[in-house]
């Protein structure tokens, strides 16, 4: 597999090992959001202008973490540490890069599902499926 930018890593890993669920409109960039974190991912919901209060728009986003209504404006973000891009001439994500990516995807999937869900039983749950059908083969 050559991969030359981290979106189309991003949408063929989507393809191959989320059945193509998560949303295909995510930004995957290069970039800081943690100094802590050699990747990050982040969900952000607007609600422009259907609800006229504050209280009303909490309420909604309490619907959509639980999943009983749909979430059209979600939109979702990744970034990778550069520093995880060692190989600049070959301008092609590391392993690292690819492994975090793939974490980060993680997230992705069980934010609707398990809001709450961080680093615990369910995540760990999700990596190992992705090490059973061989994602991280030529990477780990
Ligand atoms: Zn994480």
């Amino acid at each position: 597999m050559r991969l030359t930018k981290l979106k189309e890593a991003y949408l063929e890993y989507n393809c191959r090992y989320f059945r193509n669920s998560l949303p295909r409109d995510t930004k995957v960039l290069w970039g800081v959001e943690n100094e802590n974190c050699l990747g990050y991912a982040k969900r952000e919901c607007s609600y422009p202008g259907i609800f006229k209060t504050e209280e009303a728009a909490n309420r909604a986003k309490e619907k959509i973490e639980k999943g009983l209504i749909p979430e059209p404006m979600a939109k979702y973000t990744i970034w990778i540490h550069p520093k995880t891009q060692f190989d600049v001439p070959k301008s092609r994500p590391t392993k690292v890069a690819l492994i975090t990516l793939l974490h980060e995807m993680v997230h992705l999937k069980l934010w609707k599902k398990y809001p709450k869900e961080n680093h615990g039983n369910i995540f760990n749950r999700e990596m190992k499926r992705l090490a059973e059908v061989g994602a991280f083969r030529n990477l780990w």
